[in-house]
This record gives structure tokens, C-alpha cells and sequence, in this order.
């Protein structure tokens, strides 16, 4: 939670927590707002925020639907640290599950295991550091 709000003030938005209708966040461009529902669970919250700050970053003023893939792309990346992942992926095999380990909802997860990690396993750095472990998860 800590680095998603230090994100908001480097885009200089405010945080709010307000009960929201049918939405569990709301990025607002006018006000420099962002409204999370506090009825959320932590992994809602993380989500929800990351999600919006994707719209903040981008300063979406509606939602379309190339808008919230940009929102939940950023959001993804904002949310996920990969070695957190990587560790978690050691020990679980599905996205719900790696979700709870990480306290993040499993749309984000899978959004970040589309937008992000493909790009990841490519990265030397990366192989340095998972190769081994990627190359016996494939052959097992
Ligand atoms: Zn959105």
C-alpha cells in the first residue's frame, strides 16, 4: 500500500476513502482525486487504487474501453513486484492463489501475468535471476 500512495503523491493526487456505488475506486482528473471504497477488502483496496492510479498517471477524464486497458496495464505494474511474484510462484500454481499471497485481486494478477511478465522472461536480469527455476517448472 505504502508504494501505490507514494505513486499518488508523486502524480499529486489525493487518496480518499468514500463509500462509492457500484464501483470499488474512482480517479477523478478535476478534483485530483482518487476514491477507493473502504467496505473493500486489503486486496480490493491494492487493486482498486493501482487501477486508478493508472487512470491519474494517464489523467483520463473518461473510461473507455482503451482507457481501462491502460488503467489495469499500469495499474498491473504499479501493483506487482516481480521478485514478490517470482516467490510467490514458487510455491503457488495458480493466479487466484498468487493473488492472495500477494493481497491483490486475481484480475490484476492476470493482467500483470499478460502485460508484464512475458516482457520479463525476456529481460537478462530476469533469467539471471528465475532461468533455472523457469526451465524446470517447463519441463515438469
Ligand atoms: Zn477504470
Amino acid at each position: 500500500m505504502r508504494e501505490l500512495l507514494s505513486e499518488a503523491d508523486r502524480l499529486g493526487v489525493k487518496v480518499m476513502y468514500r463509500k462509492l456505488d457500484g464501483k470499488d475506486g474512482y480517479y477523478d482528473p478535476q478534483a485530483d482525486q482518487i476514491r477507493i471504497d473502504p467496505r473493500l477488502s486489503l486486496a480490493q483496496k491494492r487493486s482498486a487504487l493501482a487501477h486508478e492510479l493508472g487512470h491519474a498517471y494517464y489523467r483520463h477524464d473518461c473510461s473507455t474501453e482503451i482507457a481501462e486497458a491502460q488503467a489495469w496495464k499500469r495499474g498491473s505494474g504499479l501493483a506487482v513486484h516481480p521478485d514478490e511474484y517470482m516467490a510467490a510462484a514458487m510455491v503457488y500454481d495458480s493466479t487466484q492463489l498468487i493473488a492472495r499471497e500477494l493481497a491483490l485481486t486475481s484480475k490484476i494478477v492476470g493482467e500483470w501475468e499478460r502485460s508484464w511478465l512475458p516482457r520479463l522472461m525476456r529481460a537478462p536480469i530476469f533469467l539471471e535471476r528465475y532461468g533455472s527455476y523457469m526451465i524446470n517448472t517447463a519441463s515438469s
